[in-house]
């Protein structure tokens, strides 16, 4: 086993207040949207449709979701941990927007790790003779935000001898981002185990009231950290998966919440008349929330998306092409959108992707401290989550919250990529 830093940029990064702001005030709204379209059925089967028709793996969490919805749910308790993920872009008059890239229903990490990277750089600060500015760094501790919201689920399940199971890759590359938020558990006396789908397939099983026990152990929570990518499964995996779903345990997040993450239901959303439908009677809440939306088009068959194809055929470094994949590394852009959307823009594949409009930041320079890399200054471009945070008990929302921030930064020649694909670095917001 291999220990080593997790990577982060020598110095804080400038944020504008007011989009930061923006960020934390729309969060409690996006916790409530991605917990109403998990709770509608008929909106994800439309939606996911031509999807599901091309794409596997989407295909197979689907069809888990229907088997569960068949069988009756037996879980009444619904924890939702996300991130909300915004850049910049910087409009022709220079003025930055706020526009969400994505939102995160699953695995949603570095809540633990960011929750020290304020200390960090207002220490670099401070050997650098900015105490004043150090002070003006926020406090941000996500861990303990996601924890609260775990403990809060694990109450309401209302069996102390329970446990809360992380769900654990084979390889595990982010243990201690993981554990920032299990000693907060600790630190309120509920027990964790830590498992993997292999051990919940080889040692798991439901009783009568489809109460979970893996291990001998029963478990209130299960807070999935894998699970988000075709190659976390093999069939056993699947089957563990839905013997999971099928349980009363908490999951976080069900299976219906992680096919709300999905990208197809993002561009969805951006549908006139969408939210409203979502959020019957929240008009301010939709408000807020469209104001985030970048440019999102569908590539179904049929004339509209024959047109945005060809758009952007022609004028590739205006869009970004996304297939209905997690963590970082999948998206085309430029020549290489190019080109894939030239093989596929007659076939049903097309189907599988959406299109986006490319957010462009205004770049600014900074150090990214990285383990065996040597030190440069580069051009930087900045990511802003926010983590949002909710339980749900039958129709009663409990808690509802915005937890923290995460910022991410990563060298300009890179179009993609997060954090743990080895791209983007720690940060921390300088608010402006
Ligand atoms: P993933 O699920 O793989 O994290 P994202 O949608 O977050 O997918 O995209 C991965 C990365 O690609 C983002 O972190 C961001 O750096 C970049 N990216 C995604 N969408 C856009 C966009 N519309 N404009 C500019 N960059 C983008
Ligand atoms: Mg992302």
């Amino acid at each position: 086993q291999v220990v080593n830093y997790a990577p982060f940029t020598l110095l804080p990064s400038a944020v504008p207040s007011a989009l930061f702001e923006q960020a934390y005030a729309v969060q409690q709204d996006f916790n409530l949207l991605v917990d109403a379209i998990s709770q509608n059925k008929e909106f994800l089967e439309h939606t996911l449709a031509s999807t599901i028709k091309v794409d596997d793996f989407t295909a197979r969490l689907f069809r888990i979701h229907m088997q569960v919805l068949e069988e009756g749910l037996a879980q009444s308790v619904f924890l939702g941990i996300n991130r909300s993920d915004y850049m910049f872009d910087c409009g022709v008059d220079g003025t930055p927007a706020l526009k969400q890239i994505e939102i995160n229903t699953i695995a949603a990490s570095f809540g633990g790790l960011t929750s020290r990277t304020a200390a960090v750089h207002g220490q670099v600060l401070k050997v650098l003779g900015k105490s004043e500015e150090a002070s003006r760094l926020l406090p941000n501790n996500p861990s303990k935000g996601l924890a609260l919201g775990i403990a809060k689920a694990w109450e309401l399940y209302g069996s102390q001898s329970a446990v809360v199971m992380f769900l654990v890759e084979e390889v595990q590359r982010n243990i201690f981002d993981q554990r920032c938020v299990e000693n907060e558990l600790w630190n309120r006396n509920i027990r964790v185990i830590r498992k993997r789908f292999r051990d919940v397939f080889e040692k798991g099983s439901l009783d009568d009231a489809k109460r979970l026990y893996v291990d001998g152990q029963e478990v209130a929570v299960v807070y999935y950290r894998e699970g988000y990518v075709p190659k976390n499964y093999d069939q056993q995996n699947w089957e563990a998966r839905l013997l999971l779903e099928r349980s009363r345990a908490v999951k976080c997040p069900d299976i219906a919440t992680q096919l709300a993450g999905t990208k197809k239901v993002q561009q969805e959303l951006s549908r006139p008349g969408t939210l409203e439908r979502l959020l019957p009677g929240r008009t301010e809440a939709v408000a807020r929330i469209r104001a985030t939306f970048a440019g999102l088009y569908s590539l179904d068959m049929g004339e509209e998306g024959d047109k945005i194809a060809a758009t952007a055929i022609a004028d590739p470094d205006r869009f970004v092409l996304k297939p209905q994949r997690e963590g970082g590394g999948n998206n085309l852009y430029g020549e290489e959108l190019r080109e894939v959307l030239e093989k596929i823009r007659d076939s049903p594949e097309r189907t599988s992707y959406i299109l986006m409009d490319k957010i462009k930041p205004q770049p600014a320079m900074n150090y990214l401290l990285r383990a065996h890399s040597p030190l440069q200054v580069s051009e930087c471009i900045s990511e802003l989550g926010i983590f949002g945070v909710y339980v749900r008990q039958g129709k009663e929302m409990v808690m509802n919250k915005a937890a923290g921030h995460l910022l991410r930064t990563k060298a300009i020649e890179h179009a993609d990529g997060g954090v743990a694909a080895g791209v983007a670095v720690l940060d921390t917001p300088y608010l402006v």
